[in-house]
């Protein structure tokens, strides 16, 4: 089972120039083949399928605790997404005056047809994502080695992402989630270790880029995130500390696993986009306070009738 919290892992600033290719680039992140859907979704089906975890059990806790973290990871480039498509269109609520018409010359259409200008479960091609894309061979070394390439691709993608996108929203997460599939990199190169005997670690950084070249990641690893692993769970998953020992590869600084899940940072609370007037309807034109207040009224309440009609009146 999952717990959720209403949180996202790291703090994303608003964008300084949104962007509908930008946010086309960054879907990739999210579902392409190397994206957050897929190390999701390849953690949490190896996790369902582990046999012998009586015998394996540090491994199969690292995996299963890992698929925890990639769920905060897909959030995390879904609301990157929202934020760069929020702003990108005319506000009017009226079709006739052809609001979405920037929309045309934008190289991915669903945002503006198939959703309200939000992230869609697809790569930066319009592809939506497969379950094609998961691995899950019953052979824990194996599954260990596809996790660990996996996240070397992951990486080799991100990096491709910043060096295509300048914009503040886009390189936060990417910084941050630089450093924490670092993490996961590392992590799976000490299981492979503890499988084989063989120094894993002295593969990285792949590819030969330091994190430490990015400044938004530079600044996570200063606190020392690149060293910890967070156990996403009140009470389970504690073996993860049996494959997360000794010393980070790249530095040399001692590993730690941290308790609980990071503090993170509100969630942003992102305005309806008018063309649909969605999801304050009834198709009004002008908003007539009187039936917004009386559909309030009815739905929630007295309170939510006159902070609704603040709002209009805003
Ligand atoms: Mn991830
Ligand atoms: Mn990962």
């Amino acid at each position: 089972m999952i717990t959720r919290l209403d949180r996202l892992m790291c703090d994303l600033p608003m964008p300084t120039n949104p962007s509908p290719n930008s946010a086309a680039a960054v879907q990739e992140l999210l579902g392409g083949k190397f994206g957050e859907m897929s190390t999701l979704m390849n953690y949490t089906f190896q996790s369902f399928n582990f046999r012998g975890r009586r015998e394996m059990r540090p491994f199969y806790d690292l995996v299963a605790n890992i698929a925890a973290e990639e769920f905060g990871h897909v959030e995390l480039v879904s609301y990157t997404i929202n934020l760069l498509l929020t702003g990108t269109t005319d506000r009017s609520p009226s079709p006739e005056k052809t609001p979405l018409k920037d929309a045309t010359d934008a190289r991915i259409s669903y945002h503006f047809v198939a959703t309200g200008q939000q992230a869609y479960c697809g790569d930066s091609q319009g592809n939506f994502w497969t379950g094609q894309n998961v691995f899950s061979s019953g052979n824990l070394k194996l599954d260990m080695l596809h996790n660990f390439f996996l996240e070397c691709g992951a990486r080799a993608n991100k990096i491709r992402v910043y060096e295509m996108v300048s914009d503040p929203t886009a390189r936060a997460m990417v910084g941050y989630l630089l450093v924490r599939g670092g993490v996961h990199i590392v992590a799976y190169a000490k299981a492979l270790e503890k499988l084989s005997g063989v120094p894993v670690g002295k593969l990285l950084p792949i590819p030969d880029v330091s994190n430490k070249r990015f400044p938004e990641a530079a600044a996570h690893e200063a606190k020392g995130l690149h060293r910890i692993l967070y156990r996403f769970s009140p009470n389970d998953y504690r073996e993860i500390a049996q494959v997360w020992t000794g010393e980070h590869p790249e530095d040399g600084q001692p590993l730690e696993v941290r308790d609980g899940p990071p503090e993170g940072a509100p969630v942003p609370d992102l305005e309806a986009e008018p063309q649909l007037t969605a999801p304050t309807g009834p198709d009004l034109g002008v908003p007539d306070p009187e039936i917004i207040t009386h559909y309030a009224r009815k739905l929630f309440g007295d309170g939510a009738a006159k902070q609704a009609a603040a709002a209009i009146r805003r």
